[in-house]
């Protein structure tokens, strides 16, 4: 078992800016956190790496942002009113609520703890159904028939809009649609720092094929997004297909795969990612429910149907929180007696690209590091540093996962030149100030940063 890195995470998250708990000062919302200055950077770069991936670098694939609120019929349709629930069980002694399907896994309240059931007087209820949407209400009249939804998964703005992007972009069957946005649901046990939440992003992107090729563009997604996992720089090794059994399947399903990460600890390998294979299922719902038509119309072919879809369905901020476990090391330095905490991010991955340190505050030293931070800042975020020992100001960076560090000193105001430091390897390098731009771009283009470590010096 990997060790649990989770409560140290939690602390390094807090003190350096990368996640805080919502309403802290009032003692906290349950199970709902703010992304702070790091921590924004990183989930906006997860976020910018999926866009570019899914939508910029392919031209079958198009962009969408639907809105949070949708007709209330959606929700009926897509079978969430009904069906989108989980088993709930109480405890009539200790008041907690429980998901009857994840006993095994949780822990009761009391000390010492025990899992649900396990104290004498438990007083466990028999399981109900619990639906996980939040209602609002449309408009300044509080009855039923304002009842609207917080959209619990993106996925129905994109069904509901197909036939409008099909038609304003002419693309042609195979085609995607992707987008990136928040989702809500009201979870009976959330927890686990970020991985369950109440309000999450999810990135989800559905591809719509002709019936009878669906499986082979399932099996192309599936590989597709595992690489895009990889190229995040999480570890093979942490990585996994799980393949839906027959009772977890959803009944319109063909076939589901989730991509599992090892998160350590006993929570340990945990989806991440879903791959569906969903059937025609969703477009003959809102078909049926709309009365609209929704088939597409193939004219080269002279045939109509409604298209089979492939859903990748991916949460920003899970993924963000595995970036974060795979990315923590504690490791001793040598010939020094504190060692250091280093989040080995992929460059492209870090909310801060370079540090840049002079070494003194004198002799020109500030002035040449300022004026190379100002031309660096146009292209990628640094941070300015000249306060204390230089080896703490590398420590600091360290842990905020900056991978490179650039520094200023007595040298380099005369050569016009600056030291490059790596921070996985804590290796350096020197190059003329004019080349640092390019030094920084070929590491953040590369996919295998570490493997390409020595090629630029
Ligand atoms: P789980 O079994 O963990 O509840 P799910 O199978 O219901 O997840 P999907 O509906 O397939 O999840 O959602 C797709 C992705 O959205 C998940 O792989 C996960 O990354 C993310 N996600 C879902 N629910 C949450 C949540 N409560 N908090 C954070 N991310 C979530």
């Amino acid at each position: 078992m990997r060790p649990d890195v989770l409560e140290s995470l939690v602390s390094l998250a807090k003190r350096r800016g990368f996640i805080f708990q919502s309403s802290e000062i009032y003692g906290g919302t349950g199970s709902v956190w703010d992304y702070g200055p790091l921590g924004v950077e990183l989930k906006n770069n997860v976020k910018a790496r999926w866009w570019n991936a899914m939508v910029r670098e392919r031209e079958d694939v198009e962009g969408l942002d639907a809105a949070i609120l949708m007709h209330p019929r959606v929700w009926e349709a897509s079978g969430h009113v009904s069906g989108f629930s989980d088993p709930l069980v109480d405890c009539k002694a200790c008041k907690a609520r429980f998901r009857a399907d994840k006993l095994a896994d949780a822990q009761c309240a009391r000390k010492p703890s025990k899992k649900p059931g396990e104290h004498s007087d438990c007083q466990l209820t028999e399981p109900r159904q619990f639906n996980l949407m939040f209602k609002t209400f449309m408009g300044p009249v509080e009855d039923s028939a304002a009842v609207v939804y917080l959209r619990p998964e993106t996925a129905q703005g994109i069904f509901v809009n197909f036939l409008n992007v099909q038609q304003a972009t002419r693309q042609k069957v195979p085609f995607g649609i992707a987008q990136i946005g928040k989702a809500f649901r009201n979870e009976i046990t959330p927890g686990n720092f970020t991985f369950r939440t109440r309000e999450f992003e999810q990135m989800e992107m559905q591809y719509f094929v002709e019936p009878g090729t669906d499986m082979e563009h399932f099996e192309r997604w599936k590989q597709a997004r595992l690489d895009w996992h990889l190229g995040l720089g999480l570890d093979r090794d942490r990585l996994e297909f799980h393949q839906h059994t027959e009772k977890e399947l959803a009944h319109y399903a063909r076939a589901a795969f989730d991509i599992n990460f090892d998160f350590g600890g006993t929570l340990g390998f945990q989806e991440i990612e879903g791959v569906h294979n969903r059937s025609d299922f969703d477009l003959s719902q809102h078909q049926q429910f709309s009365s609209k038509k929704l088939e597409y119309v193939d004219q080269a072919a002279n045939k109509r149907y409604l298209p089979y879809v492939i859903e990748t369905s991916v949460g920003a901020d899970r993924v963000t929180l595995a970036i974060l476990v795979n990315a923590l090391r504690e490791e001793a330095v040598p010939g020094e007696q504190e060692g250091r905490t280093v989040l080995g991010f992929h460059p492209v991955l870090a909310p801060i690209k370079a540090g840049i340190f002079p070494l003194t505050k004198k002799d020109g030293q500030p002035e040449m590091a300022e004026r190379l931070a100002a031309a660096l800042r146009r292209r990628f975020n640094v941070f300015y540093d000249e306060a204390g020992a230089i080896g703490r100001r590398y420590r600091r960076q360290d842990e905020a996962g900056t991978p490179f560090g650039i520094t200023i000193d007595g040298d380099s105001t005369a050569n016009d030149d600056v030291t490059i430091r790596f921070r996985d390897d804590m290796g350096q390098i020197r190059v003329s100030t004019d080349r640092v731009v390019d030094v920084l771009t070929r590491y953040l283009e590369a996919d295998h940063p570490r493997a390409e470590a020595r090629l630029v010096g």
